[in-house]
């Protein structure tokens, strides 16, 4: 059995089953048997059977949200913005799922006599494997699209944070979900590896490491994986920002959630006349922050949800500071709460050559650095293995805009921070080794389907699907016609 604990009180929460390789195979075969059914259901119906699962999770919120402080010790408005997102993913996959899996006509330019379709079928048992930061956003956020695109889904959470998820299952069914169409399969890394072998598609989010090893996995048995993976998100502050507004979400770009985002803001770049400024203003905004966990409203930062997260953030700070960073607030465990809180960390007099720089943190740290103009900023933002997301602050929108595009990340934010995810629409995901292919967005649901093509003839429009009845003389001449014809669509084209 696995032990659950409440990072910011240390207590026992939970036990769950530890499940090993034929536990695995038996819930994706439960899976599989409720797919038969499923995926011969409508869109339509799928649609109206999780518009019922959204009303259960809205009359639900309070609790889950109780849930969701009680495994990861996140601040209320945390858990709320998570839960938030969660029901976005439902408002705008239940608005497009039927357009994005209806078949798409395709009329062929040349070949008048055929017609084509794309169809979007479903892929079988869909595998998510999720990290511990966001529980039910990475979890059963992503069990929405792959459902309404007529898979089972089995679902193996962190072994952190499984309560959440565990939670989920059961409301599901009681919103008249077939039982076995959402799979929870608790355990560590090996109830995760042995869930890939059995899975049609595998969506991992977690770290780089694991991603890998994950990706091999799937390489092995050819099936598609998503991986959402790690970040080093750089902040690029040019000289006539709004400062205010730029310190504002420098604050809570980093220490949102304690700083445990993939997408943080985990680097700044400022440029050299507004940087005291800048600094000003943050040092104030995080001195003001107020920390702890108490369930309500009342704090801005909670405490680490991994205890293991906080010897990075402690490693970062130190060899930082040996090599000549300063701290301009925090760096230390908050005085009088436990171990797991740490306070947000503002640093300055940092560079390149330090791991808070060019590793992920993916904690309260928020080291501050002076570039001479935007062009030293964006090659510094690229310096980097990650490419998750950014943001760029400046008041001339064309010149925001222009640096956005030179960094390298799947997603840039102008004049704001994190939203990029906040949007269902937009697709998100990264570059470099920040990931392979996106969730939300038509693409977020369009990756757990198969897509096939279907070509037509318009029966009866040419005698036979070959050549051969045709005699030399008007094979000749299509020859012919073929170099004129292209050759006036070429004119068109121009
Ligand atoms: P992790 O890689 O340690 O674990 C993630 C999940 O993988 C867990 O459920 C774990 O049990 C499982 N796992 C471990 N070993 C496995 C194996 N060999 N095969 C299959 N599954 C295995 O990551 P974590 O510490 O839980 O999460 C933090 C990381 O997640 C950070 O790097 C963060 O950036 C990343 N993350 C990325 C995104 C994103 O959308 N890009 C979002 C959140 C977190």
């Amino acid at each position: 059995m696995l032990q659950v604990y409440a990072p910011h009180t240390g207590d026992l929460i939970g036990e769950v089953p530890e499940a090993g390789a034929p536990d695995v195979q038996r819930a994706v075969e439960r899976a599989r048997g409720a797919f038969a059914t499923w995926s011969r259901t409508s869109p339509r119906q799928r649609v109206r059977a999780l518009a019922r699962v959204r009303d259960t999770l809205v009359a639900e919120r309070a609790h889950l949200i109780d849930r969701l402080i009680a495994e990861t010790g996140k601040v209320r408005g945390d858990a709320l913005a998570e839960v938030t997102i969660l029901l976005e993913t439902f408002r705008y996959y239940l608005g497009h799922a039927e357009a994005l899996l209806a078949d798409e006509e395709i009329t062929p330019a040349l070949l008048k006599s055929k017609r084509g379709l794309v169809a979007y079928h479903p892929l079988g048992v869909v595998g998510i494997i999720s990290p511990w930061n966001f529980p039910l956003d990475l979890g059963f956020g992503e069990a929405i699209p792959a459902l309404l695109a007529g898979n089972a889904v089995a679902l193996k959470p962190s072994e952190l944070t499984p309560l959440i998820s565990l939670e989920v299952q059961r409301l599901t069914a009681s919103a008249g979900l077939d039982p076995n169409l959402f799979q929870v399969v608790t355990g560590a890394g090996p109830t995760g590896a042995a869930l890939v072998e059995h899975v049609d598609h595998i969506t991992f989010t977690g770290s780089v490491a694991v991603g890998r090893q994950v990706a091999q996995a799937a390489a092995r048995r050819l099936i598609p994986c998503t991986l959402e993976l790690g970040g080093k998100d750089p902040m690029i502050v040019l000289r006539d920002a709004d400062l205010d507004r730029a310190a504002a979400g420098a604050v809570w770009g980093a220490f949102f959630n304690s700083g445990q985002m993939c997408m943080s803001v985990e680097r700044v770049y400022v440029e050299e006349p507004v940087a005291d400024a800048f600094t000003a203003k943050v040092l104030a905004r995080t001195r003001a922050l107020r920390q702890g966990v108490d369930g309500h409203y009342t704090h801005d930062v909670g405490a680490m949800t991994r205890v293991q997260q906080l010897d990075t953030v402690k490693t970062h700070l130190q060899d930082a500071l040996d090599r000549g960073a300063r701290v301009l607030t925090g760096g230390r465990h908050t005085p009088g709460l436990p171990p797991t809180f740490f306070e947000p960390t503002v640093l300055v007099d940092v560079d390149h050559t330090m791991a808070v720089m060019r590793d992920e943190t993916f904690g309260p740290l928020l080291p501050i650095m002076r570039v001479r103009d935007a062009e030293e900023a964006v090659r510094l933002a690229n310096d980097s293995p990650y490419g998750l997301n950014a943001s760029v602050w400046s008041r001339d929108a064309d010149v925001a805009r222009r640096v956005a595009r030179q960094i390298l990340s799947g997603a840039v934010c102008v004049n704001d921070v994190v939203i990029s995810y906040g949007i269902p629409e937009l697709p998100f995901g990264g570059v470099k080794e920040s990931g392979l292919g996106r969730r939300h967005g038509p693409a977020g649901l369009r990756k757990y389907t198969l897509q096939q093509t279907v070509a037509e003839d318009r029966l009866g429009l040419t005698r036979e699907p070959n050549w051969f009845p045709y005699s030399p003389r008007v094979l000749n001449l299509l020859e012919r016609a073929s170099g004129l014809f292209a050759g006036v669509k070429g004119l068109f084209a121009r």
